[in-house]
């Protein structure tokens, strides 16, 4: 092995550090397709901690779509949209999320955190005032720095908060920006009081749907169209319940045009593969399909069941959501939880410093379709111990 060059960079303390408070992480190893069982470190667990709500991970009909297209188009891209990286595979996938969103144009985008960062850094710098929800995602909170605009960050949901926040004058622009569904809590943003906000105060209004996509409202479209808002720009991702890979923006045909031309986040990368915004493509179809809505409503069911069986089980807050947090504090505590649970068959992930602030750490629990109702309940079983054996840790 190469000698590395001493340099006094003391990398070393830096993840010593890490280890002492419980923020050090590795990166478990899943094998095969993963469902509602998933091979996690050579184990197989059952799996309550996958962004795959719908379990189109590994869906015969998306799986055929992708491999027939890499027979077609090859195995990449080859290079940036804007140069000859784009594919009508591209194209018909944009149309599509525009129909289904009913917006007039769509731009996709090799991930979520790229959308952020684009359509944050297109639509505003330092003349403008970006509002952000305090508990907003960090590719948010990377997007609004990036930006370079003044930032306003208003309180979890507070409408009252919001509503200070945009009462500010003196900028070019000002752009609301809130998740739908709180990926980390697993509440919901007053998505329809926000835009009556927005209104009022003339700024923009965007909305993050990357956990409700595919879940909410009908045929999918997410929690804006459930509630009735009408945001300026919609974004949502491709790879957490559509079970691909990749994120979506939606909104007018200016809005597209100016991210095309602008965001550097989508000009200056390759272009996910023809193969991804096929597979993509099926994900969506079956996602708007009567098949969707069956798993959707199974999703919805499984909810009320653990809930129920939770509640019996610990008190928590309970928004009757398909991401449960289970709140326990320190990070030590957490992760200590984490590892007994999945010793016993579950694989339940701790969430801690930096995706959630300091001492709030927790169990983070989702839901699938695919669940059953003897997962739900050795589950439920599996935490009840596991809270009990560690109550007085
Ligand atoms: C996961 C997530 C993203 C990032 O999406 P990726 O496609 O995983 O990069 C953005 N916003 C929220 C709220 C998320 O949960």
């Amino acid at each position: 092995m190469l000698k590395t060059p001493s340099k006094n960079w003391d990398l070393f303390s830096e993840i010593a550090t890490l280890k002492d408070k419980s923020h050090y992480r590795r990166m478990p190893e899943v094998s095969g397709i993963p469902g509602r069982i998933i091979n996690i470190d050579g184990r197989n667990v059952l799996n309550f901690s996958s962004n795959n709500y719908l379990g189109l991970a590994g869906h015969p009909q998306i799986l055929e779509a992708f491999s027939k297209a890499v027979r077609t188009y090859g195995a990449g891209s080859t290079a940036s949209r804007l140069i000859a990286g784009n594919s009508p595979c591209h194209r018909q996938l944009e149309e599509f999320i525009a129909n289904w969103k009913k917006t007039e144009a769509a731009l996709v985008f090799g991930s979520g955190y790229q959308a952020n960062l684009g359509i944050l850094t297109t639509l505003t710098n330092r003349e403008d005032l970006v509002i952000s929800d305090e508990l907003n995602h960090a590719s948010i909170i990377d997007g609004c720095r990036l930006s370079k605009a003044k930032i306003s960050v208003y309180r979890h949901l507070d409408l009252n908060s919001a509503s200070d926040a945009l009462k500010q004058e003196g900028f070019r622009r000002k752009l609301l920006i809130t998740e739908s569904v709180f990926s980390m809590d697993g509440d919901h943003a007053p998505l329809k009081e926000l835009s009556n906000l927005c209104m009022e105060h003339d700024a923009f209004m965007v909305v993050d749907e990357a956990h409700a996509t595919g879940i909410y409202g009908p045929s999918g479209q997410g929690l804006c169209s459930k509630l009735g808002a009408i945001p300026d720009v919609q974004m949502g991702t491709l790879g957490k319940a559509a079970g691909v890979s990749g994120a979506y923006v939606a909104g007018s045909r200016s809005l597209i045009d100016l991210l095309v031309n602008k965001a550097r986040s989508f000009i200056f990368t390759t272009a996910h593969s023809p193969a991804v915004s096929e597979a993509a493509l099926e994900a969506l179809k079956i996602i708007v399909s009567p098949e969707g809505d069956r798993r959707r409503s199974m999703l919805i069911g499984n909810v009320r069941r653990m809930d129920e069986m939770l509640q019996r089980v610990l008190p928590h807050r309970n928004f009757s959501c398909h991401i449960k947090p289970i709140h326990v504090g320190p990070s030590d505590l957490t992760m200590r939880m984490s590892k007994a649970c999945l010793e016993q068959g579950l694989f339940v992930h701790g969430i801690r410093f930096p995706s959630v602030r300091e001492g709030a750490a927790r169990l983070r629990l989702t839901l699938m379709s695919d669940h059953t109702t003897e997962d739900l309940q050795k589950a439920s079983r599996i935490i009840e111990a596991v809270f009990t054996a560690h109550a007085n840790c």
